[in-house]
């Protein structure tokens, strides 16, 4: 059979290796077009694993299908952002254009239809994946010309569409400053590995994913984790949605990049290195993997890096294949073992039992970046830029419902309302800080500081006008988690389905206030009883819009007796004339 013979030979390409599962099955379904039953079972007989094992893991990722397709498949991304840009007039026009609907085929098999989460293209919405290469700024008008070069057998890459902007709207001094190649790692060899780590540790460097913990640390426990190997681990599978940022480094900053893995590396004594890259990125795979040879080439990789007797290290590049919760560290290293993206228990931290159970440094491509900037300029250089507890600078994914969208790399303590004239949203109605898994700030809250001390981010910043209806924004966050949620846990599972109907049921008019108590209760559920960051943060969208815009929740709903519980406009007359001042517009800034 055809799916054995390619099976087999695929499995040897990789050496028979069970971890490389995941690129087995990349690989296969590149050549079959889709993993059948059958392919699973000829995986599965390859590998001498059991058939489950292998159909957990290819049934878990959004990027493989199961089922034949068509011979182009178009992701059209369907984000919150996207949505707000018009990703829905798009999907009519590619249902009209092309005769078939979302999550099916025309009937010529031309063509497959697909929605997706956040592709990391919110600053260029929107947008979509056509057979991998990744088109931008779509118009309706945009669509019939795209579907024509599809079904003529034309290179789209061609396409005024297919195009990345990378254009950084504000450059700092740390991540997108002139680099000179292999810097980092020439002075990496002149030091022991302690005084690398003291190194970040004076310039007070904290993770960049959001939780902030000490850089210096994370490295300090790995490199005492008694274990031979030990591996670091470059987290490039941004899915935070709104979030694009590690796009636009991995494209314009490679070298700082694997700079800093390298500088990881000679740190932790690891010989191993892997970069976990997002399958939505893969168009940025060619450019990685060339910048990878130019290394190998100058001696920044390889054996003994820069004349450094012992000091060997090289990097390869492991595709993800679709799925939200792998940018969860244990889950990555899960996937990286070519298995389903599922959070580990902790403890034990991967610092000890990570990949292959050796200990992992697992870090953020802009820390990694940073690590390598600070070992050029010195810690003591970093730690005078930003605040006392949140040194260096922030990348920022801006996006929404403001005149500038792009990448900002701005210093720690700049206040909300600073970024909104800077990026020209200076009437925003909310702020989502830190994506969906953030919070979603009111104009009270706009005086406060980006940082780790008050509002620490990953990086997403969506920001919404005053005509947006904000609930339906939160609804749509919530079903994203419920999508992504990989099932483990019940809290997780069922709450963030519950919550999304019960919001939808408030924005369809048949809310009362039970269901906002209701709401407030399963949020903090959730909250507390799942697993992992993806259910602990899972309630946020609801939680914090329950507190800061109370009002739009009870305009929306009913007493329990059926009428409607709350007038906004009579409260406010109300309001005004006990406190003799007039009816506020709406626009007065915090
Ligand atoms: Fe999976 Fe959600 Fe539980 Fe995390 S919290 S382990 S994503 S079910």
């Amino acid at each position: 059979m055809v799916e054995t013979d390619v099976v087999n030979r695929i499995v040897q390409q990789f050496g028979g290796d069970r971890t490389r599962l995941l690129d087995m099955a990349r690989a296969v379904h590149a050549e079959l077009g889709h993993i059948s039953e059958e392919t699973v079972a000829a995986l599965a007989k390859a590998l001498d694993v059991p058939r489950v094992e292998v159909r957990d893991m290819v049934s878990f990722y959004a990027f493989f299908f199961r089922e034949p397709h068509g011979t182009n498949v178009i992701y059209l991304c369907h984000a919150v952002v996207e949505r707000m840009q018009g990703a829905d007039d798009i999907a009519r026009a590619l249902e009209e254009a092309t005769g078939t609907t979302f999550g099916a085929s025309d009937p010529d098999a031309d063509i497959t239809l697909r929605y997706t989460s956040c592709i990391g293209l919110s600053d260029q919405a929107p947008s979509a994946l056509v057979n991998g290469v990744p088109v931008t700024n779509l118009t309706v008008d945009d669509v019939p010309e795209l579907v024509a070069a599809l079904r003529g057998g034309r290179d789209i890459t061609r396409l005024r569409q297919a195009q990345v902007g990378n254009d950084v709207r504000t450059a700092g001094q740390v991540i997108f400053a002139p680099t000179e190649r292999g810097a980092a790692v020439r002075k990496a060899v002149t030091m022991t590995p302690d005084a690398i780590i003291e190194e970040l540790n004076v310039a007070r460097l904290r993770g960049r994913g959001g939780a902030g913990f000490p850089t210096a640390m994370k490295w300090k426990f790995c490199r005492q984790a008694k274990e031979d190997v030990h591996y670091v681990v470059c987290n490039a599978d941004e899915g935070e949605p709104g979030t694009f940022k590690d796009r636009a480094i991995l494209a314009l900053q490679p070298n700082l990049v694997f700079g800093g893995m390298t500088v990881a590396a000679r740190a932790l004594g690891a010989r191993k290195g892997i970069l976990y890259l997002r399958a939505e990125y893969e168009y940025l795979l060619r450019d990685l993997e060339s910048e990878l040879d130019k290394r190998r080439h100058l001696g920044l990789l390889g054996d003994n890096i820069c004349g450094c007797e012992g000091f060997d290290f090289d990097i390869r590049i492991q595709l993800g294949a679709g799925a939200y919760i792998c940018g969860e560290e244990s889950a990555l290293i899960e996937s990286l073992e070519g298995k389903r993206g599922a959070p580990r228990a902790r403890p034990p931290f991967p610092v000890e039992h990570g990949y292959l159970g050796k200990p992992t440094s697992v870090n953020n491509v802009e820390t990694l970046c940073c690590a390598a900037r600070i070992l050029v300029e010195g810690g003591a250089w970093f730690a005078d830029i930003g605040t006392k507890d949140s040194t260096g600078t922030k990348l920022l994914s801006v996006s929404g419902d403001c005149t500038k969208p792009g990448v900002y790399e701005l210093e720690y303590g700049l206040t909300v309302l600073q970024l909104l004239e800077r990026v020209g949203a200076e009437n925003a109605q909310a702020v989502q800080m830190g994506g969906p898994s953030g919070q979603c700030l009111a104009r009270k809250d706009f005086a406060r500081s980006i940082s780790f001390e008050d509002l620490p981010t990953g990086g997403s910043v969506i920001i919404f006008g005053p005509e947006r209806d904000l609930l339906e924004a939160m609804r749509q966050f919530t079903a994203f988690f419920a999508e992504e949620s990989c099932g483990w846990c019940a809290p997780c599972r069922v709450g963030t389905t519950l919550l999304e109907k019960c919001l939808q049921k408030i924005l369809d008019g048949k809310g009362t206030f039970s269901d906002l108590e209701a709401l407030e209760t399963l949020g903090e559920t959730v909250k507390t009883m799942s697993r992992c960051g993806l259910g602990q943060t899972a309630a946020n969208p609801i939680l914090t819009t329950l507190r800061n815009f109370p009002i739009l929740y009870a305009d929306r709903v009913r007493s329990d007796d059926g009428v409607m519980a709350f007038d906004l406009e009579r409260a406010k007359e109300e309001c005004c004339s006990v406190a003799g001042r007039a009816p506020a517009t709406g626009e007065e800034t915090p």
